[in-house]
Formats: C-alpha cells, sequence, structure tokens
C-alpha cells in the first residue's frame, strides 16, 4: 500500500462555479508530518482547495481522501473538523474578553459551551496541555491577559493554539503571517517547523522569505492546478512558474 504515509490525498479535484473552472483536475498528496507551502497567483484557486478539503465547497467530481479512510466528499464541514482537519482563516478570531488561557480553554472543550466550560474545575492533564500549548505559542506570560490586548501576531499565536487544543492531525493556514512584524514571522516559522513532524501543515503564503524558512516542498497552482512541485529553488526557477508569474 503506497497511500500509508499520506495524510492528504487529491486527484482530478474539478470544482465549478457557473462553468468556471475554479479547480480543474487539482491533485496533490501530502505526507504525514509534512509542511507543505502552497502558492500561487490571485485567482489559482488556493482557497477554494481549502474550501474542498474541509467540505465548505463541494468537489464536482475527483477524489478526496483524508488519511486512508476518510473520503472527504462525503463527509460535512462538522464531520471533518472532528475527523482532525484544522483551519486556520487570515484574521484572526479569538475571544477578545476572555483570557488567553480561557480562549484555550474554550477550544479544548469546543463541544460544551461557553458557560459550562468556564464553571467546570479544570482536570490536571487539561491544565497541563493548555501549559504546554502556552509555551509552544510563546504566551505563558500573557495567560491571564484579555485576547483582546494582544498584538496581532500573538491573536494569530493563540488562533492556532486554540486550533492544536483540538488535536488536529492536518492544519490548513491561510497566510498566517500577513501583518505580521518580521520577529513576528521569524517566530512563526519557528512554531511551523516544531508542529511539523506531529502535525501535517498546508501553508497558503505570498510571502516567500517565509516560505524559504519554512518549507522543503512547495506546489504553485494556477488555473485550478498544479503547476509545478518541488523546492522552493526549483519551482521559482520551473519556466512555466516564471512565465506565470513575470508574464512572458
Ligand atoms: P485564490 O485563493 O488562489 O486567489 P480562489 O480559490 O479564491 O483563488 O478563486 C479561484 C477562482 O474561482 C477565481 O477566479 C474566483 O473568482 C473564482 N471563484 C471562487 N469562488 C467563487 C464563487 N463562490 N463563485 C464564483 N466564482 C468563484
Amino acid at each position: 500500500d503506497t497511500s500509508h504515509g499520506t495524510v492528504l490525498y487529491l486527484e482530478d479535484i474539478t470544482v465549478s462555479f457557473d462553468g468556471f473552472r475554479a479547480l480543474n483536475q487539482l491533485s496533490l498528496t501530502i505526507d504525514n508530518g509534512e509542511l507543505r507551502c502552497i502558492i500561487g497567483p490571485n485567482g489559482a484557486g488556493k482557497t477554494t482547495l481549502m474550501d474542498v478539503i474541509t467540505g465548505k465547497t463541494r468537489a464536482d467530481s475527483g477524489t478526496a481522501f483524508f488519511g486512508q479512510t476518510m473520503d472527504l466528499t462525503r463527509m460535512n464541514e462538522a464531520e471533518i473538523v472532528q475527523s482532525g482537519i484544522g483551519r486556520k482563516f487570515q484574521k484572526p478570531t479569538v475571544f477578545e474578553h476572555h483570557s488567553v488561557f480561557e480562549n484555550l480553554e474554550l477550544a479544548m472543550q469546543a463541544d460544551r459551551g461557553v458557560w459550562a466550560t468556564l464553571f467546570a474545575r479544570l482536570d490536571s492533564e487539561a491544565r497541563d496541555r493548555i501549559a504546554d500549548t502556552l509555551q509552544l505559542i510563546r504566551l505563558q506570560d500573557s495567560a491571564d491577559r484579555p485576547a483582546g490586548l494582544l498584538s496581532h501576531g500573538q491573536k494569530q499565536w493563540l488562533e492556532i493554539g486554540m486550533l492544536l487544543m483540538q488535536r488536529p492531525k492536518l492544519l490548513l493556514l491561510d497566510e498566517p503571517v500577513a501583518g505580521m512584524t518580521d520577529e513576528e514571522t521569524d517566530r512563526t516559522a519557528e512554531l511551523f517547523l516544531s508542529l511539523a513532524g506531529k502535525h501535517s501543515l498546508m501553508v497558503v503564503e505570498h510571502d516567500m522569505a517565509f516560505v524559504a524558512q519554512i518549507a522543503k516542498k512547495v506546489t504553485v497552482l494556477h488555473e485550478g492546478s498544479v503547476l509545478a512541485e518541488g523546492s522552493l529553488d526549483q519551482v521559482q526557477n520551473n519556466e512555466r512558474v516564471i512565465e506565470v508569474y513575470l508574464g512572458r
């Protein structure tokens, strides 16, 4: 069985909007523990790709498997989240009036509701998990601060921490370093490198310096298909990629 190390397997995925193919027979495989960057010009299909993986948009045709057995084309959004795919949109969405710690707590117990969560006593294992996550996202000194007082970069890390509380196997991240300072961007690169291995990451990103910091393998999308795949160096020197980005 060749798909043993595969977390995401997409083959010939097509999505049309009024006859326009936002994804056109797209095929893509991501290995367990891999950190993959997805790049491509506006309109290439990056958002639609993430929408298909998370069940927000249905593919018209094609195959989409999460792990060995989970057929994403037969699952709804909630089932896909439950099965271990977490998505982070570009804008941070944290509970501004709750503390950093409470945000992580709420995320861990998302199915229990706000009040049940805040009045329940956390067992020591839950406390340890939150403490570990706080350290990972470098917010251990801000645990008691309202999330609304964090910097933009810190809010982004908190939201990543909130996703991690749900123990995702695959994380989809949309332009995670947009709006970050250089220092925050460097820290985010460290965070992602430390998450890879334990989790699989798919990162859509325009910031090539950041891509260079994190990615072993880059996929270039264009007009709904994979134009090129390989190391950043390989794809940047690919003639078809140069044509698409620089024009003829
Ligand atoms: P990217 O994220 O790479 O910029 P998108 O996936 O957002 O690309 O879009 C791919 C193409 O599909 C674009 O041409 C876009 O206009 C079109 N598109 C995306 N979503 C819809 C929709 N809901 N209805 C119609 N066209 C759409």
